[in-house]
């Protein structure tokens, strides 16, 4: 193995996967941290979900993950978070890095969520999403991490001991190797990195392939390929890709609520195909039972790829969750899609998409999938997904969409990528 990824989010280590699968590197993602030994590829990432939980569970996950990749012979650790900066006051981007420097014994690194290709660009140590500022866009009114600060060092700086400091891109551009050194002479330990396109990140990833700990969004990983190419490391493959032929009926569930996800599930209602709406009031309420909506799915299912959905407009979304709390709303309908799409599986469902990230969570975890190959890219940042169900060894096509990734045709799309004919 050459790459170790610790992703701090699911669909965010799907994202991150992809971008080194588009590279050529077989790549292969695990859900949490295997008892037993890591899968053989060029590089694995564990996928965890430690971005907004208590900063001292996030390091110990974090850390179990680091010697995990490290008996499976990782050259270069990569901590992947969110291209939005995803962290709260207390970190956990902060904490986590200073706990995987120590235990890497390593006094540098660098920090840079940028990721040009989906508007996530950094300057001057700024962060922008499309032509706004991180603490412009609506990353202000998250409901978990709330990012009302656009400049990285000083979000950084505010989690972290160490002394934090810029690599500005007009020097990037010019000799990053040499400015890493000048600030590791003035005694920095994480440089916040700009990056204004890919070259940029290909400069950036060249000038940091030989570090112990690279941290991350997606956007980085494009870089380190050709890297370690140019190291003689690895041979990038043209099979990295590729994923088993698997027939079987196909499935939509969605359970995202986000301004892409609602427009994909208005073109695929508007198309006239079969799909079922899951109320999570009248769930509530008993009048609907989740074995009730999965038989209709089921019918539906026998003519053509079903789709099942949670998916809804802020305003119905905030009167849910005034009737019955954010939490319960959010865990009635994971729980129930979750059993949907276990039910959709166990009668034959073989080609899955499942939108939203703590959805797709939910669905896997309920699967009991452990492990996930991963294929050609549906859009930035989704890919195709193989993996092997437990029961029998099936296997399984999955695309995991994170909220708001994907243009509104993207369910028919990703079907038809698996070779489903709409
Ligand atoms: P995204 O990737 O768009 O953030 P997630 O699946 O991560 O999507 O999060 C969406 C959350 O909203 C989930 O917890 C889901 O159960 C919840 N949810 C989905 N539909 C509804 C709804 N109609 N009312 C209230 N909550 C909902």
């Amino acid at each position: 193995m050459i790459l170790g990824v610790i992703a701090d989010d699911f669909t965010g280590a799907t994202d991150v996967a992809s971008m080194l699968v588009r590279a050529g590197m077989h790549t292969v993602q695990v859900l949490g941290v295997p008892d037993g030994g890591l899968p053989e590829a060029d590089a694995v990432v564990v996928a965890l979900k430690t971005r907004t939980i208590a900063a001292s569970d996030a390091v110990e996950q974090s850390l179990e993950a680091l010697r995990a990749l490290q008996a499976a012979g990782a050259r270069q650790i990569y901590f992947k978070y969110c291209s939005t900066f995803d962290s709260t006051p207390a970190g956990n981007i902060g904490p986590v890095t200073e706990a995987l420097m120590a235990a890497l014994a390593t006094s540098f690194t660098i920090a840079c969520p940028a990721f040009p290709e989906n508007g996530r660009t950094v300057f001057r140590g700024y962060l922008f999403v499309g032509d706004e500022l991180l603490s412009e866009s609506g990353m202000r009114h998250h409901p978990l991490t709330p990012m009302t600060d656009a400049n990285l060092v000083r979000v950084l700086q505010s989690q972290t001991r160490g002394k934090v400091g810029l690599l500005r891109y007009d020097v990037l551009r010019e000799d990053a190797a040499a400015r890493i050194v000048e600030l590791q002479g003035e005694g920095v330990e994480v440089a916040v990195a700009d990056a204004l396109n890919n070259a940029d990140l290909l400069a950036l990833a060249e000038a940091c392939a030989e570090l112990p700990l690279v941290t991350a969004g997606s956007g980085v990983a494009l870089g380190l390929p050709p890297a370690y190419q140019r190291r003689g490391w690895f041979q990038p493959s043209s099979s990295a890709a590729q994923l088993e032929t698997v027939a079987g009926p196909a499935a939509i569930v969605s359970g995202s609520c986000s301004e892409a996800t609602n427009a994909q599930v208005a073109r695929w209602l508007a198309s006239g195909r079969p799909a079922i709406a899951l109320d999570p009031l009248a769930l509530h309420h008993g009048e609907k039972s989740v074995e009730q909506l999965l038989e209709q799915a089921l019918a539906a299912l026998a003519s053509a790829p079903v789709l099942v959905y949670a998916t809804a407009e802020p305003a119905r979304v905030q009167a849910i969750q005034q009737a019955l709390g954010v939490e319960v709303a959010g865990a009635l309908v994971e729980f129930a899609l979750a059993a949907i799409a276990t039910g959709l599986v166990r009668a034959g469902v073989r080609r899955l998409v499942v939108a939203g990230g703590e959805t797709s969570g939910a669905v896997v975890q309920a699967l009991g999938v452990q492990q996930l190959r991963i294929g050609p890219p549906i859009c930035p940042g989704v890919p195709w997904t193989q993996a092997r169900l437990p029961a029998g060894g099936d296997a399984l096509l999955l695309a995991l969409k994170s909220g708001n990734f994907g243009a509104p045709d993207f369910f028919a799309q990703a079907l038809r990528a698996a070779g489903v004919e709409l």
